[in-house]
């Protein structure tokens, strides 16, 4: 017989990655694989925070706190930040076009906090036939992005 343990690895001490995802379930498994495809960790190698918005929502909004994802596990040095378009439960009511900017916003927040990192930015959305689509941000890719569109969005203002 053969015992099947699940979640028994130890993360505070292997974590090699973090992730921070919105909590829609819509985006999570696309999230999860997009960031392993980009960083080649596996599925237990790394340590998943959500919360209501994901990198878009304050630092202070997630179920674990964010410097959990850096510390846990010491020398955990590649971070992904997730947000998503198509109604976001952390800001209802918000526009693609200013969720956007939520997100990488935050995303560079998070670049400049931590930068002895790896880090690599999501955009989810939907796309056709039910398909997910993730854009993957550089943070060069990120800066670029927000100087193109001017209006800076604060974090702070940010309806919880
Ligand atoms: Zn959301």
């Amino acid at each position: 017989m053969k015992t099947i343990i699940e979640g028994g690895i130890d993360l505070e001490t292997h974590a090699q990655g973090g992730l921070r995802s919105c909590i829609d379930g819509r985006f999570v498994g696309a999230t999860r694989r997009a960031f392993e495809q980009v960083t080649g960790l596996g599925t237990d190698d790394y340590y998943h925070a959500s919360n209501a918005g994901g990198v878009a929502a304050p630092s202070e909004g997630g179920i674990k706190s964010e410097d959990d994802l850096v510390h846990l596990g010491r020398g955990v040095r590649i971070l992904g930040w997730q947000g998503h378009l198509d109604v976001c439960g952390g800001f209802p009511g918000e526009r693609d076009s200013v969720l956007v900017r939520r997100i990488l916003t935050g995303f560079v927040e998070r670049v400049d906090r931590y930068p002895d990192a790896n880090h690599h930015g999501f955009v989810a959305r939907l796309g056709p036939n039910e398909t997910r689509e993730i854009d993957v941000y550089t943070p060069q890719d990120a800066r670029r992005f927000l100087a193109k569109n001017k209006t800076t969005i604060s974090l702070r203002d940010g309806r919880r």
